[in-house]
């Protein structure tokens, strides 16, 4: 039996490891963690018996009115996830919090040696080169889940890293793709919220909308592996449908990719079962018997809308805390936009501005790192309307 400590159980991709983890044999539960939503944390609890429940949120404890199964132990506070991420009978981290919020219990998995099944994008994009510091010193995995990266994780395995040419990170465009740019400012958060082809928690389908997940995914790949910016090592390609999860171009000319129905059950299964493929799980089939048309578009980065992954490219591309800033500044952006305080069309701009002009360091530590992601959101203004 391997054992699972779920950061982040109570979201889109924790309930999705849920499913995954309930469906196929060889895995338990050993702890489970969730912020706000305590009826889904204890439910959870009962069905799947972990020997911790980790309430993250301190002043949401009051609120707990429940026992727990003989056996589980309910601890409160964001330092227990470190403690147990470090614990020696988990033997896998799924590290499923959303934003910066989930950088030290990752961080604490990579010090401990885990495999971390890593859907939380935002904590190597803050973090990347302390997170692979410290995973390579004391031999963590990194297996990740965000879908285009499990697709690239799985297609490179279809050549040797010096044979690699680049690797084609997909975007479905997201709900605006086809919006004229004039447009995006009248675009609410009703309409920012739906998007066409996958169902996420709200921060990563805001980040789809404005195209910034993107950009943070650019970094995440980056950093996962190890991809060399300036050599061309990396490129963006539109495909609206989010089948072709990603693809790898090796130097003969060989594009492998990995397809499959969007739904993040497989790659989640993936990086627990990893290096086995298995049967029996909840994944969804390839129904071939239906016609379909799959689309690429190259995206056209002299337009606004693409700006975003501009952005992403360059902020791969320099580094040191180019990455912190554009994550707490985009964080900000998105609450602000969320709360009726920035226009859509605001968000990549304002965040655009926040990481060019912060003071930048080349090699900060994880300390400086915090220092400073704590002063981008405390000086986070929005601009005058
Ligand atoms: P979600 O909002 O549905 O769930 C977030 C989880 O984190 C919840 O369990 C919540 O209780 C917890 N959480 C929230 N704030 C916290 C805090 N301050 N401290 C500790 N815990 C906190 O998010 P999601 O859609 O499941 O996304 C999780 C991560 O996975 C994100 O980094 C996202 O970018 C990434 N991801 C998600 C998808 C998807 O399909 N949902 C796909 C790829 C990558
Ligand atoms: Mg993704």
């Amino acid at each position: 039996m391997k054992k699972i400590a779920l950061f982040g159980a109570t979201g889109s991709i924790g309930r999705s490891t849920l499913d995954v983890v309930g469906t196929i044999d060889g895995f338990c539960v050993s702890a489970i963690s969730g912020h706000r939503n305590l009826e889904l944390l204890h439910q959870q609890a009962e069905r799947f018996r972990p020997r911790w429940v980790i309430l993250t949120d301190g002043s949401a404890a009051k609120e707990w009115n429940w026992s727990l199964p003989k056996g589980t132990e309910l601890c409160v506070g964001m330092k227990a996830l470190t403690e147990i991420a470090a614990e020696a009978e988990i033997d896998i981290v799924v590290s499923a919090i959303v934003g910066r919020a989930g950088l030290e219990s990752t961080a604490a998995a990579a010090k401990a040696g885990k495999r971390i099944a890593l859907a939380n994008k935002e904590s190597l994009v803050a973090g990347g080169a302390v997170v692979k510091r410290l995973a390579k010193e004391n031999g963590a995995e990194i297996v990740p889940v965000d879908s285009e990266h499990s697709a690239i994780f799985q297609s490179l395995q279809a050549g040797k890293r010096s044979e690699l040419e680049r690797v084609i990170l997909t975007a479905s465009g997201g709900p605006f793709f086809r919006m004229p740019d004039e447009e995006l400012k009248n675009v609410t958060l009703a309409q920012a919220l739906r998007h066409p082809t996958w169902n996420m928690g709200t921060k990563v389908t805001l980040d789809s909308a404005t195209l910034m997940n993107k950009a943070l995914e650019i970094i995440e790949a980056k950093w996962l592996f190890d991809l060399d910016m300036e050599r061309g090592e990396l490129e963006v390609m539109i495909h609206p449908q989010s089948v072709v999860h990603s693809m790898v171009e090796f130097r003969d000319g060989a594009v492998i990719a990995q397809l499959s129905p969007p739904d993040m059950r497989l790659p989640i299964q993936n990086a627990l079962t990893y290096p086995d493929r298995i049967g029996g799980g909840p994944t969804r089939r390839t129904n071939w018997r239906l016609d379909q048309t799959l689309e690429f578009f190259a995206p056209d980065y002299s337009r606004p809308k693409f700006d975003a992954l501009k952005l992403g490219m360059e902020t791969a591309l320099r580094g040191g805390t180019a990455g912190v800033v554009l994550n707490a500044a985009n964080e900000m952006a998105v609450s602000a936009f969320t709360r009726g305080e920035l226009r859509f069309d605001q968000i990549v701009p304002t965040v655009r501005q926040i990481v060019e002009e912060h003071d930048f360091q080349p090699e900060p530590t994880l300390e400086e790192l915090t220092v400073l992601d704590e002063e981008i959101r405390t000086n986070f203004r929005t601009p005058e309307n």
